[in-house]
């Protein structure tokens, strides 16, 4: 029997009677696979476009990351199974491609799936011999997608390289604070292969000379052990001299190079940023600043409104209702004009009953300049 609890309203209670909520992490990546899970690493063909969720502007099913496409590839088959690049492209974001679909009703057998390797089974007639064909694809991702999300800049120039590189797992691990469910792999599974056998032991005694602090951000997890990593600096894991070792928050972690495949957890991410806040490290002040703090999934909005010169957010900042209590948190939050953008939907409404204005992060890479007026247009109120 799989037992499934949402703790969103017993937090929110805990928020009101002015206490903090403690993280008693429930490990979502470490659930036995469930029948969907296997059945969406096979692909599922769905009948309609409609049965797909969004969740911040990605693809989603059933709680899930997925991306979709098209299996059917009829006459050119044969160049797709040779060439992935010639097949069709693959979505992974509501972009305009899907939207134009959905608009004109039009009918295609779509495949969802959330299998990470980047192969796909397609089939279809062959032109010349007419023999059905069918085999595995490389094929590549749809740049309209890409160019959604502002995923790594690709609305500055470099959306074509940004496809010829794409790593799913890598895209899935950016934005898996979106997701109920995480892929079937956890954080330390990347890392878990030619350990020493006292690591564990080593392990714990460096993360106590470091008074359990992280060294990138300095985020203090005594109360939080299992946030705190101890990472390789030279990804050899059999080498623990201690200048190769550095102990590091699970966000700090996943920013190291060749780090881009943990799945965090939301809730990890952010009981992390609440620690930061509640210790005085969230003063962002300056871009870097901000883009080092805030969450993987937000980084295309941010660069987006770093480029269009809107004032720099505060990242993780609390909402409070009428009584100054904290109800929720905002990812990014532009204080003055009152103007938020939130991950959960929990947080989005405690902001919006808050008084605040909540933008959908895809509304702000769209229509960055319009953002940007908005928040000048505002009168600045002062908080506090
Ligand atoms: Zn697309
Ligand atoms: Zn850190
Ligand atoms: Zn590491």
């Amino acid at each position: 029997m799989k037992l499934r609890v949402d703790f969103s309203a017993l937090e929110a209670a805990v928020r009101r009677m002015g206490a903090t909520p403690v993280a008693f992490s429930v490990h979502v990546a470490t659930r036995p696979l469930d029948k969907i899970d296997a059945e969406l690493a096979k692909g599922i063909e769905l009948p309609d476009l409609e049965d797909v969720e969004l969740s911040g502007g990605l693809l989603s099913y059933k709680g899930r990351q997925i991306l979709l496409y098209i299996r059917s590839h009829d006459g050119k088959v044969q160049a797709a199974l040779a060439d992935g690049k010639k097949g069709n492209k693959f979505h992974v974001a509501d972009c305009k491609t899907l939207q134009t679909m959905r608009s004109r009703g039009r009918f295609e057998r779509y495949v969802v799936t959330n299998k990470l390797d980047g192969s796909f089974h397609i089939e279809g007639k062959d032109w010349k011999t007419g023999a059905q064909e069918e085999g595995e694809a490389r094929l590549w991702v749809c740049q309209n997608c890409l160019k959604q999300l502002n995923y790594k800049g690709a609305n500055y120039g470099g959306a074509y390289e940004q496809a010829k590189d794409f790593d799913i797992e890598e895209f899935f691990a950016n934005y898996s604070s979106y997701f109920r469910y995480l892929p079937t792999r956890n954080a330390e599974d990347g890392e878990s292969e030619n350990y020493t056998d006292d690591w564990n032991e080593v392990s714990r005694k460096y993360k106590e000379a470091r008074n359990l602090s992280c060294e990138a951000c300095g985020v203090d997890l005594t109360a939080h052990k299992n946030l705190l990593h101890v990472h390789h600096v030279n990804g050899v894991k059999s080498d623990n001299k201690q200048s190769n070792l550095r102990a590091l928050c699970l966000s700090c972690h996943r920013e190291q190079p060749s780090h881009g495949h943990m799945f965090v957890s939301h809730k990890d991410t952010q009981t992390i940023t609440r620690l930061r806040r509640e210790q005085g490290l969230l003063k962002s002040g300056d871009w870097k600043k901000a883009s080092s703090l805030c969450d993987p999934a937000l980084q295309g909005v941010l660069d987006a409104c770093s480029r269009a010169r809107c004032p720099v957010p505060e990242v993780g900042l609390d909402i409070q209702n009428a009584k100054g209590l904290v109800v929720g948190t905002l990812e990014l939050a532009w204080e003055a004009a009152r103007v938020g953008v939130a991950i959960s939907e929990e947080d989005r409404d405690a902001a919006k009953k808050a008084g605040w204005t909540v933008w959908e992060s895809v509304g702000i890479i769209n229509d960055t300049n319009r953002f940007c007026e908005k928040l000048q247009q505002c009168h600045p109120v002062r908080q506090r």
